[in-house]
């Protein structure tokens, strides 16, 4: 038996939202159903901030419902704040992806909160969530930005990701989301960090979420799979980026995080041949935008087989 991995694609949200030209919401729906085809199970397909600070989120409700219409898909979206879990319950989604950050100079510019104000925060949401009936409720995630580093702080103490990860754990979370958010990290950095939070709180999934901003993306996700971390988030063609951490941009490319762990034998359950074409609809929608990736580059190697070549073997 393989080892499942689960990858979570985060280009609509992580990548668009530092983008300037608006992605039409067809072309959004597109993307989603399209890689969804290819065998990603999870996407967070939007964020429910205000348009106003983001416009290209301004069609949230739209991608949040047309995305739920798609087949074998579990559909997430960032909330930064309680008024997001709100929304985001109205819409249906099933999985909310609660985001503060470790360092308090980065969480004050993102979400404008003491990072204890956040907490306080989730706890909220978390009431708001078991409120709601059962069979309605979405998973909530905690996710840990800046857990790796920080533009404005530069590096982060072990000890401050262990608190938060213990307190969102403490306060509700399904399952947690450790970030580099702005791409510092190394893999021993990697080890150290996940070693310490799995230790205080692997009763719940741990993902880990990597930016390749200096090349260390898929170093990292070997060390974080060293760990036992089976859930790992990336964007088609390596969109990303944070407009609050100068010089952040780059989420882990999802093709070549595929690439890597079909070769090394795990389970992703994705047709990498297929989800290679998706980049086109990225291309024709948004021609400005920059497209990353090694696979699209190179091509895949002689004789490879995809998962689902395998299969048919
Ligand atoms: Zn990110």
């Amino acid at each position: 038996m393989r080892q499942k991995i689960i990858l979570r694609e985060v280009g609509l949200r992580d990548g668009l939202q530092i983008h300037p030209t608006f992605m039409a919401t067809d072309h959004k729906l597109a993307w989603v159903a399209a890689e969804a085809a290819a065998g990603i199970s999870e996407i967070e397909v939007t964020s429910y901030v205000p348009p106003k600070l983001i416009p290209q989120f301004a069609d949230a409700a739209e991608v949040t419902t047309g995305s739920l219409l798609i087949p074998n898909l579990l559909v997430a979206a960032l909330i930064p704040n309680l008024r997001g879990a709100q929304r985001g319950i109205e819409l249906g989604v099933q999985k909310l992806n609660f985001v503060m950050s470790v360092s308090h100079t980065h969480n004050l510019k993102n979400v404008r909160r003491e990072p204890d104000e956040s907490v306080a925060d989730f706890k909220s949401i978390v009431a708001l969530i078991k409120e709601q009936p059962v069979g309605k409720r979405p998973i909530i995630t905690g996710g840990l930005s800046t857990a790796l580093g920080c533009s404005y702080e530069g590096r982060v103490a072990v000890s401050a990701v262990v608190k938060r990860a213990v307190q969102l754990v403490q306060a509700g979370a399904d399952e947690l989301v450790v970030a580099d958010t702005v791409g510092y990290a190394d893999p021993i950095q990697v080890r150290d960090v996940f070693q310490a939070v799995l230790k205080e709180v692997g009763h719940v999934p741990v993902a880990a979420h990597f930016h390749d901003t200096r090349g260390t993306g898929l170093a990292n996700v070997s060390a974080a799979l060293d760990c036992g971390v089976t859930r790992f988030d990336a964007s088609l063609a390596g969109l990303g980026g944070c407009p609050f951490a100068p010089g952040a941009s780059g989420n882990i490319v999802m093709e070549d995080l595929c690439f890597m762990l079909d070769s090394m034998g795990y389970d992703t359950g994705v047709d990498l041949g297929q989800l290679v074409q998706v980049r086109e609809i990225i291309a024709q929608a948004l021609p400005d935008v920059a497209m990353q990736g090694a696979i699209a580059r190179a091509g895949l190697p002689h004789n490879y087989q995809t998962a689902a070549q395998r299969r048919a073997a």
